[in-house]
């Protein structure tokens, strides 16, 4: 048996194009939702996220702007862009580029960030609403994780879904959203006694943990979807080179490394019934949710 590929470039393709459409007709309104993305310092993954978070905007019609600060901006200076954006009616949401540099509090500076504009759906207010089930600004990668379960026809009311990790960020939201949806949900992390027996026994397993491949093959039960957030580069020593494919064996051996997931992706997809490859799964889900939850705050803050 072999997987069906869950493609998420596509199902992504298929948000995004709802995404221009409704900005098309708020256009035609004359309303522009627009997105401020934050960043500090000078990460290089940082500047190539917002880029691009910035360049899509745009792209699908709404206006999207960063901020860069410098990496010796102080907290207070930050607070004080957060209010003026928070101010500011041309402004539906804000993004602050995580990670910051050490010196400043990113909880403290994303609570500060109007609850209505937290398109990343990481605001007390938000988190709260999401575990109640109210309308609220949900988290973009586990929105994204249950678009591609939904657009593949998987059931997930009545199923029993694993989540593995637990931070704020995806496990948890992840869960609360099984949950919402009638999955019988289990949230496993390093201390979790017997993983591989929890995993075995799920018929939808979520893998958000950040370690090469640690979910293989003999822990899935067979027909089960398996959906791989992680994102590991690993490189020429790495010890579970074998257990690649010929074209991430052949990437590490000519370029020096490849990106996988949590996922150990060849011996799962002989066992599971679904499966999102690393890259091209999660990972372009993340930036069309970004979107539409920019497009939902600038509906919500004009209804
Ligand atoms: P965190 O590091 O915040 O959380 C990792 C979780 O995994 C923790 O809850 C931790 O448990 C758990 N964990 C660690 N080791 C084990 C283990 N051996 N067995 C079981 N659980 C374990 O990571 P994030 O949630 O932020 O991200 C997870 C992965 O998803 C990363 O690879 C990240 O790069 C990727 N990611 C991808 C996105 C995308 O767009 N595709 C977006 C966001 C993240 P404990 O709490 O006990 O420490």
């Amino acid at each position: 048996m072999s997987a069906k590929l869950i493609d998420g470039k596509q199902i992504a393709a298929e948000v995004e194009a709802e995404v221009r459409r409704e900005c098309e007709a708020l256009a035609s309104k004359g309303v522009i939702p627009g997105l401020v993305a934050i960043r500090v310092g000078d990460d290089a993954a940082s500047e190539v996220y917002v880029r691009n978070k910035a360049k899509k905007a745009t792209e699908l019609g709404l206006n999207g702007t960063q901020k860069h600060l410098s990496a010796t901006t102080s907290q207070r200076e930050i607070e004080a862009e957060i209010d003026r954006l928070n101010a500011d009616d041309a402004v539906d949401g804000i993004l602050l580029q995580l990670p910051l540099p050490s010196h400043l509090d990113s909880k403290a500076l994303l609570d500060r960030i109007d609850p209505r504009k937290d398109v990343d759906g990481f605001h007390p207010v938000n988190v709260g609403r999401l575990q109640q089930g109210r309308p609220c600004l949900v988290p973009c990668t586990p929105m994204g994780v249950i678009r591609l379960l939904e657009s593949s026809g998987i059931a997930i009311g009545g199923c029993r879904a694993i989540v593995v990790g637990r931070s704020d960020i995806v496990g948890k939201p992840v869960a609360a959203l099984l949950l919402h949806r009638h999955a019988t949900v289990t949230i496993a992390h390093s201390r979790t006694p017997d993983l591989a027996g929890a995993v075995r026994e799920a018929d939808i397993v979520v893998a958000a943990v950040g370690k090469a491949m640690m979910i293989t093959g003999e822990m899935i039960k067979p027909g089960a979807a398996v959906i791989d957030v992680g994102i590991n580069r690993i490189e020429y020593g790495f010890d579970k080179l074998d257990r690649l494919g010929e074209a991430k064996r052949n990437a590490v051996l000519t370029k020096g490394s490849a990106l996988v997931g949590d996922v150990d992706f060849e011996s799962a997809r002989s066992v599971a019934g679904w499966i999102t490859p690393v890259p091209g799964g999660v990972g372009p889900m993340t930036i069309a949710y970004l979107l539409k939850n920019t497009l939902q705050a600038a509906k919500d803050r004009r209804a």
